[in-house]
């Protein structure tokens, strides 16, 4: 069995995964619109800040530097300058 992750927040992908079909690369639902868009930048990182918040009880400020260092490694936004 292989394991996906998603190329945006590197979450496994257990179902519902969106493959894009210009980079080949594949994100999992929460990052994606419902029409099967890749969300903004800030707005997949928002999400993930309160992911990390609610399931590892991480400090605000600690899951937003957490996060940010996260996403500079993932493919989906490793060549964007949003930082
Ligand atoms: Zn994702």
């Amino acid at each position: 069995m292989c394991k996906i992750s998603c190329d945006s927040c590197g979450r496994s992908i257990r179902q519902d995964k969106f493959k894009d079909k210009a980079t080949g690369m594949e994100y999992c639902k929460s990052c994606c619109t419902r029409s099967g868009q890749l969300k903004p930048y800030e707005e997949i990182k928002n999400e993930l800040v309160k992911f990390y918040m609610e399931f590892y009880d991480y400090p605000k400020s600690a899951a937003e530097k957490f996060v940010i260092s996260k996403l500079k490694s993932m493919p989906a936004w490793e060549k964007r300058e949003y930082y």
